[in-house]
């Protein structure tokens, strides 16, 4: 028995009565984007409607509300996923430009000529780019954790590649091609006995597991609010005060000094240190409330369904004739990816798309991990709490048709 009652969650989404081709929408396309609950768009409209004004900067009633939402919002993060104060809190658009924040401040002033940076090989480009570019600024080397067949990082090679020039370690929570669940607790604590510092990217994690930023130890924690049923355009950086505290800021101008003069500017303590000009305000509220959602239903309970329902997809596609799943480390979250002998990936994703199951097809922006499984592309069904068995076997039937049509 499912620990919540998934068919009142699926009203709390009002996109999932959509049709698509004639057909109810299956939306399998979570790791890319997840769907909003009602909560999270009549949050939204409630900031437009009463609350919105600029914050922080005016005497006024509704810049006193619009701070308390933002805030508030901020407050409910920190609980979210466990950090020490709302000062490691810092609010961007989402993790991209997080992890673009964490490279151009801390890794601007902390990496050399000849430092070491570690990503594993199951990086999203975003865990990647910004690291290069850094590296090629500084004179500084990427060193990769190689991953077994199953999709997992392989911890004694990752203890190889630590040594006393490693600064940084960058890695992912949950692998958005594979759905590989990675050892960050490990990983961040031999990062730490190597004296470096540890980035966690859980753009892939928050939306399927509990975090508790202290227990993981990382230095920062790193998030999209999209991911988890928020708007797009807000996301978060979780920093450890300490290590905030020591990083130079980011942008400059608005909201981030405490006094300027022609001649020198001294800035804010962290997080309005990094939160220059005014941002995304009503997203951040929106942020809160999809927060507060999740946690009414139970992080744990979400976990303990999705795994069922990743168990239930794995079982039923594993034994068709031409299917290929990619990435089967014991350890998953909602992601199940695969390819389909004599057919291209973009011609299953149609497939599925004329029965209205959406699903993501390509290369979803980790080009070396399919690549180290010898593949450009893969399909991409995704899971979340709302989806069902039932939706599972529509997107079953689909596969059985093309592999016998083939056959
Ligand atoms: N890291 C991982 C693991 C992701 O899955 C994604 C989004 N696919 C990102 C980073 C980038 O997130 P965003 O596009 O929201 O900045």
């Amino acid at each position: 028995r499912p620990p919540f009652d998934v068919n009142a969650i699926r009203r709390d989404f009002p996109i999932l009565s959509e049709r698509v081709n004639g057909r109810p929408l299956v939306w399998f396309d979570n790791a890319a984007t997840t769907q909003k609950p009602q909560a999270v768009i009549d949050r939204l409209a409630h900031f437009y409607a009463h609350e919105n004004s600029n914050i922080h900067r005016a005497a006024h009633e509704l810049a006193a509300r619009a701070t308390d939402a933002y805030e508030g919002a901020r407050e409910t993060v920190r609980r979210f996923i466990g950090a020490a104060s709302v000062e490691e809190i810092i609010f961007v658009r989402g993790t991209t430009e997080a992890i673009n924040l964490v490279a151009k401040t801390w890794g601007a002033k902390n990496i050399g000529a000849g430092d070491e940076i570690i990503v594993s090989h199951l990086e999203h480009h975003a865990n990647i780019v910004p690291w290069q570019q850094l590296a090629a600024d500084k004179g500084a080397v990427i060193k990769v954790i190689p991953v077994d067949d199953t999709g997992q990082v392989k911890l004694d090679e990752y203890r190889k590649l630590l040594g006393p020039r490693t600064k940084l370690v960058s890695v992912t929570q949950v692998s958005n091609a594979l759905g590989t669940v990675v050892p960050v607790h490990e990983i961040v604590a031999m990062a730490h006995a190597a004296g470096a510092k540890a980035l966690v990217d859980g753009a892939q994690s928050v939306s399927h597991m509990r975090v508790d930023v202290r227990a993981i130890d990382a230095d920062f924690f790193v998030f999209s609010g999209h991911k988890i049923f928020a708007p797009t355009g807000i996301g978060v950086v979780y920093g450890k005060r300490e290590v905030l505290e020591d990083m130079p800021p980011w942008q400059g101008g608005g909201n981030m000094i405490s006094d300027v003069t022609f001649e020198k500017t001294t800035y804010h303590g962290p997080p309005t240190r990094f939160e220059a000009g005014t941002g995304n305000i009503a997203d951040a509220v929106g942020l809160g409330a999809a927060l507060e959602y999740v946690e009414r239903i139970g992080i744990e309970n979400i976990g303990l369904y999705e795994h069922g329902l990743l168990d239930y997809a794995t079982h039923h596609m594993r034994p068709i004739k031409g299917v290929r799943l990619i990435g089967t480390a014991a350890h998953k979250a909602s992601v199940l990816s695969f390819v389909l002998d004599g057919y291209s990936t973009e011609q299953v994703g149609r497939a599925f798309n004329e029965e209205g199951i959406a699903v993501r097809t390509g290369h979803h922006c980790a080009q070396p991990i399919l690549r180290r499984f010898g593949l450009e592309t893969s399909v991409r069904p995704s899971f979340a709490f709302y989806n069902t068995c039932e939706e599972i076997d529509r997107m079953v039937s689909v596969v059985r048709r093309l592999a016998s049509r083939r056959g």
